[in-house]
């Protein structure tokens, strides 16, 4: 009998990214028992060459991918991030897995082309301040610099970013009228066999202010919490106030203002470091500007003001909602063009890649092309390339992104 070596984790990360039950997978093959679970467990398994195959058509994983060692190894307590309680075990193990696959594609692209070096490296023992000033400058970006693609930024700085369609979980994000920010939107993880390279994912929002915040939050976390375990309350609160520093530097940002400003004076500041009248309202009361008095009475004010182009409070659509697009990657299709010669899912296909061209397709969910600008493109120009979410690369369609957030 003719047999191969099994590697356990990719098994398990075949059967999480199928939503499978062991169960499911047992009663699919034919075994009983434990057998599946060890396997999952152990490093890898000897198992007979017409099992593997069995086990290729059950999960839909081609042969290769059980036979070919894993780089990247991400469980849930590596992603920076804290599950809503809402979120099964399972999904969170599914989100760790998605995590290490795309750590893998792009470690397997590094191979053929070099990705960005990273720009970066982690300051745990800073504060927030003082650490959004460094990454700044790690950057490249002057202090009284306005960001004004911050993908594109972290990208070209060895940072890829990947978008998820789905909600992590949370429910009800959009009628979130309490005005908290919303700490679930986003992830990050350092990936490689020595974790050398870190990896954000977004949810894919259609707001340009959230989209922009949560990966300043992720690359807070990055720059802050690099090992540091379990996210509490205090990590969090500590990137998001990275995150709104590092957009909007106070000592910068709040130049042009008279003490006590109002939300109308805040507006131009919004639109000119591009950050939410909601997160810049915290950061300038956390940095002094104002007392909680004022912090409490403009907050009110931004909750119960409505917008009169959408009939929401300016809390759910601020003034400016529409004047920017979301931000949209573009590294991992730009990659993969460049080393397989082409974005198309059958072409892909062709090329016997070691994922299955449906998680390709989940892991390329919002990248954009490279020929597409993320501001100002007009909506008529977004042709959508292939592929739907289930099928393959999707290339962001922005005029139906602008359509369901009027709908
Ligand atoms: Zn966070």
């Amino acid at each position: 009998m003719t047999t191969c070596e099994v590697y356990g984790l990719r098994v398990r990360q075949a059967r999480l990214l199928r939503r499978m039950t062991a169960k499911e997978v047992l009663a699919k093959m034919g075994w009983s028992g434990a057998r599946l679970t060890r396997m999952e467990r152990a490093e890898t398994v000897e198992l007979a060459v017409q099992d593997v195959d069995h086990l290729s058509e059950v999960l839909r994983f081609p042969a290769e991918f059980f036979t070919t060692a894993p780089v990247s190894r991400v469980e849930p307590s590596d992603l920076s991030f804290r599950a809503p309680k809402a979120m099964t075990a399972a999904e969170k193990n599914r989100m760790a897995q998605v995590m290490a696959l795309s750590g893998d594609f792009l470690l397997q692209l590094h191979a053929a082309q070099k990705l960005p070096p990273l720009l970066i490296e982690p300051r745990p023992t800073l504060d927030p301040v003082a650490a959004a000033a460094a990454a700044r400058e790690m950057l490249n970006v002057g202090p009284d610099a306005p960001i004004a693609d911050l993908t594109h930024l972290m990208e070209r700085s060895g940072i890829p970013v990947m978008m998820r369609s789905e909600r992590f979980g949370s429910q009800g994000l959009e009628g979130n009228s309490r005005g908290r920010l919303e700490k679930h939107l986003g992830c990050s993880v350092w990936i490689g066999e020595f974790r050398e390279r870190p990896l954000v994912a977004s949810r894919e929002l259609d707001s340009w202010e959230r989209t922009r915040w949560t990966l300043a939050h992720e690359l807070g976390h990055l720059m802050l919490h690099r090992n540091a375990g379990e996210m509490t309350d205090e990590r969090e609160q500590e990137a998001s106030r990275f995150a709104s520093e590092f957009l909007a530097p106070y000592a910068h940002a709040s130049a042009s203002l008279r003490s006590a400003p109002s939300l109308v004076n805040l507006l131009p500041v919004k639109m000119k470091w591009g950050i939410s009248l909601g997160a810049l309202l915290r950061h300038f009361y956390e940095s002094g500007a104002m007392d909680e008095h004022r912090y409490e009475t403009l907050r009110k004010q931004l909750y119960t003001r409505v917008n009169p182009d959408t009939g929401f409070t300016w809390g759910r659509t601020e003034p400016g909602w529409d004047d920017r697009l979301p931000e949209r990657p573009r590294l991992m299709s730009r990659w993969v063009e460049a080393v397989y010669g082409t974005k198309s899912v059958q072409a892909l296909a062709a090329r016997r890649l070691i994922l299955p061209v449906d998680v390709i397709g989940e892991l390329m969910v919002g990248q954009r092309g490279p020929a597409q600008k993320a501001v100002a493109t007009p909506a008529s120009a977004a042709a959508p390339s292939v592929t739907g979410r289930r099928g393959a690369v999707v290339e962001v369609d922005f005029a139906g992104a602008h359509r369901s957030r009027q709908a």
